[in-house]
C-alpha cells in the first residue's frame, strides 16, 4: 500500500467509530454520499453558534463575518477547481441543480429545433432528464454515445456523432454506477473542435482526484458538496463567466438584482445572478472547509484508493459466481457487481447484517442497466478512509452471502 496514514484520517471522521447491527461500521456507499470530517461538522456548529447572519445585506459585524466566510468558501471552491477567479463559481444545491440550471438558462435561449445535445449511455438521470425536458421544449434532440462492454465511452462512436448540429455535449467525468473515468480532456477537445459547448458532471470525480477545469477545457462543471465530504444541500456549478453572464437567470429575488423598478429590473453578473434569495450559508462555509481538508491529501488519497480498488477487485473476482460490471482500465474505487442466484437487494441486506453499507439497484442509471440487460447491481464504493481490513470484511461477508443464497 502507498504511504497514507489511514488510521489518523479515520480519527477525523466521528461516524466511522460507530457500530451497526453489533459490528463496526464498514461504510462502502461513498458514491451515494461521503462521510464528514469533524472540521466540517464543527464548521456548521460554529456558524450557527457564533456567526449566524444573512450575507451581502447587513452592515453589522455578524453579517460582515458571515459574508466574509461565505465568500472565502467560494475562494476555496475556485482553488479546488484550479481557478484563480471565483467569478464563475455559483453555489447551488448540488450537481442536479447545477445541471438543471444550465439546461434551463442556457438551453432555453440557445437551443432550437434540429440542434443536438450529445450525452453518453452511462449518465446519471440528473444528466439525462434535464436535457430530455429542454429538448422537448425547444425541439432539440438528445443523441446518446454508446458504451463498450467494459463500460467505457465508445470514443470512435463519440467522434462520429459530433457534427455541426451538436450544440452541447454533457457527460460524467466519472461514472457513478461503474467507476469508469472518462477521457474528459479528449472528449472535451473533440466536442469543442466540433463547435459544441461542454458540460461535465463532476459529481463522482471531485471526491477522488484533482479537478482542473482550465486543463479540462470545458464550459461548465458541476459537483455536489455531500459527495466531497461536505454537507448535503450545497454544491457548485462552475461556468465560464462570459457564458454565465449571457444566460438569463431562472430564479428571481434578493441579491441577484442590480436594480428593481416597476418599469423593469436588471440583474447582476455571475455568480450572484444565479443565487437568488438567502443561500445555504452554513452549507457553503462547511463545503469550503471540506475542500480545504481534502486538497492537501488529494494526491496521496488517490494513490491509496487505487491500491484499495486493486485489492478489492482481486478479492471479489475470486468469489465464485460474482461478476464485476464495468472493467474500464481507468476507474475510481467503485466496484459494481452481481452474484449468481442473488438479487442485488438480497446481497445488500445480507451485507448490512454484517455492518457493511453498500448501494444496490439501478444507481439512477436505468439506461445503463438496460444496456447491460440488468435490473441493477450491488455497488461497493470506497473513500480514502476505508481500509484493507474493510476490503477483507466485504469479501468474507460476500462469501457468506454466496453460500446462503446458494
Ligand atoms: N451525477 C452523478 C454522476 C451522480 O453520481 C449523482 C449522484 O449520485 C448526481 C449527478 C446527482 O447528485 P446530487 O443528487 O447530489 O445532486
Amino acid at each position: 500500500m502507498p504511504a497514507f496514514d489511514v488510521a489518523a484520517i479515520r480519527k477525523d471522521f466521528p461516524i466511522l467509530g460507530r457500530s451497526v447491527r453489533g459490528r463496526p461500521l464498514t461504510y462502502l456507499d461513498n458514491a451515494a454520499t461521503s462521510q464528514k470530517p469533524l472540521v466540517v461538522i464543527k464548521a456548521l456548529e460554529r456558524y450557527y453558534s457564533e456567526q449566524n447572519a444573512n450575507v451581502h445585506r447587513g452592515v453589522h459585524l455578524l453579517s460582515e463575518e458571515a459574508t466574509t466566510a461565505y465568500e472565502a468558501a467560494r475562494a476555496s471552491v475556485a482553488k479546488f477547481l484550479g481557478l484563480k477567479d471565483t467569478r464563475g463559481c455559483v453555489f447551488v444545491r448540488g450537481a442536479t441543480e447545477g445541471i438543471n440550471l444550465v439546461a434551463e438558462c442556457w438551453g432555453r435561449s440557445n437551443l432550437k429545433a434540429g440542434d443536438e445535445i450529445l450525452l453518453t449511455h452511462l449518465e446519471h438521470h440528473a444528466n439525462i432528464v434535464p436535457w430530455q425536458v429542454i429538448a422537448e421544449r425547444t425541439g432539440a434532440k438528445v443523441v446518446v454515445t454508446p458504451v463498450t462492454p467494459r463500460g467505457e465511452v465508445d470514443l470512435v462512436a463519440f467522434k462520429g456523432l459530433l457534427n455541426a448540429r451538436t450544440k452541447l455535449v454533457a457527460f460524467a467525468h466519472v461514472s457513478n454506477a461503474l467507476g469508469t473515468v472518462n477521457p474528459a480532456v479528449e472528449m472535451t477537445r473533440l466536442a469543442k473542435a466540433a463547435g459544441a459547448l461542454v458540460l461535465i458532471d463532476g459529481c463522482q470525480a471531485a471526491a477522488h482526484f484533482k479537478v482542473d477545469v482550465t486543463a479540462l477545457g470545458c464550459d461548465f462543471y458541476a459537483f455536489s458538496g455531500h459527495k466531497t465530504f461536505g454537507p448535503t444541500g450545497i454544491g457548485v456549478l462552475w461556468g465560464r463567466p462570459e457564458l454565465l453572464d449571457a444566460m438569463p437567470p431562472y430564479q428571481f429575488g434578493g441579491d441577484m438584482i442590480r436594480k428593481v423598478d416597476f418599469a423593469g429590473t436588471t440583474f447582476r453578473e455571475a455568480p450572484e445572478r444565479f443565487e437568488a434569495g438567502t443561500p445555504d450559508i452554513s452549507g457553503a462555509i462547511a463545503l469550503g472547509v471540506a475542500l480545504e481538508y481534502i486538497m492537501p491529501i488529494q494526491a496521496a488519497a488517490h494513490a491509496y484508493e487505487q491500491a484499495l480498488l486493486a485489492a478489492a477487485t482481486e478479492r471479489l473476482k475470486a468469489i465464485k459466481g460474482l461478476t464485476i460490471v464495468g472493467e474500464a482500465p481507468e476507474k475510481v474505487a467503485v466496484i459494481s457487481f452481481n452474484m449468481e442466484g442473488g438479487h442485488p437487494h438480497d446481497i445488500g441486506t445480507l451485507l448490512d447484517a454484517d455492518g457493511i453499507a453498500i448501494r444496490t439497484g439501478h444507481h439512477c442509471c436505468m439506461p445503463l442497466m438496460k444496456h447491460y440487460g440488468l435490473s441493477g447491481t450491488a455497488r461497493a464504493s470506497f473513500a480514502f478512509y476505508n481500509t484493507l481490513e474493510e476490503v477483507d470484511c466485504l469479501a468474507v461477508s460476500l462469501e457468506k452471502a454466496r453460500k446462503m443464497m446458494a
